[in-house]
């Protein structure tokens, strides 16, 4: 962490929407921020001198995977798969939690993360499952849709969110109404009607027991199209809510691809 708050200003200025360096350089050791999530540091510098080995921030966020993938295999797979909403399966001897993630099938075993059969080498996505897995959540749904300013902690977060999140979809599907429904089915979104009166709602699971919902207001003569993407309120039992934000910033990505 030493390594990473030296690469800083140490201003504590706050546009990285932490209070202080400090506090943002124990999110990036733990893979909950990015570095250049601080304006200040330059993308070239994305690495650590650490024992005269260069480490890089991919470096950074493996060893966080493989700290949670130990603590995930550790877990009864049988018990935590009907907790979280995996399907728990033995095939060949081998132990296996089922589960999706944005609609993409994933598999924990014991000697890692599978992603359509194949072995997943991406740290983030093993971040979000394994952190998913080992938590055990077990609150049910509150039926309580929240915004992700809504949890603690998720200030430097919020900005970022409503401009890389929800203007991105407002713009891509502004007039394009047909357009939105057929990428909200092509994710696997299902229409319904929710608590907020929204031309368009449609729900996702981001993972089995962490639903999206996703309002969408038509473009009219005096406003432009408007998108508010809401999350349940027992989001916070099942996963760091860091990762969370990450989890719902890649939805968008891959929505307005
Ligand atoms: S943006 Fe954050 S990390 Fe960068 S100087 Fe300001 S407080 Fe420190």
């Amino acid at each position: 962490m030493i390594e990473i708050y030296k690469k800083l200003p140490k201003t504590n200025c706050g546009e990285c929407g932490d209070t202080t360096c400090t506090a943002f350089a124990l999110k990036v050791m733990n893979a909950q921020r990015k570095i250049q999530d601080c304006p200040y540091v330059a993308a070239e510098k994305d690495t650590l001198v650490l024992n005269k080995a260069i480490v890089t921030m991919d470096d950074n966020y493996s060893r966080v995977s493989n700290e949670l993938e130990e603590e995930a295999k550790r877990v009864n797979f049988r018990e935590t798969s009907a907790v979280i909403g995996g399907r728990y399966e033995i095939e060949d001897g081998t132990e296996k939690i089922k589960l999706k993630m944005m609609n993409m099938p994933y598999e924990v075993r014991r000697e890692g993360l599978f992603e359509d059969g194949k072995y997943c080498p991406d740290s983030w996505s093993k971040i979000i499952i394994y952190d998913y897995v080992r938590r055990k959540g077990s609150r049910p749904l509150t039926g309580e849709w929240v915004t992700l300013g809504y949890f603690p902690n998720t200030a430097s977060h919020v900005k970022a969110f409503q401009r890389n999140a929800e203007e991105k979809i407002a713009i891509k599907f502004n007039y394009d109404k047909e357009g939105l429904k057929i990428r909200c089915r092509e994710l696997g979104g299902v229409a319904g009607q929710g608590k907020m009166k929204a031309d368009y709602v449609y729900q996702f699971d981001l993972l089995p027991k962490i639903p999206l919902y996703l309002c969408f207001w038509d473009a009219d003569d005096e406003f432009p199209a408007s998108c508010k993407l809401f999350l349940d309120s027992s989001a916070e039992d099942y996963i760091d809510i860091e990762y969370l934000a990450y989890l719902v910033e890649r939805f968008v990505e891959i929505f307005v691809q």
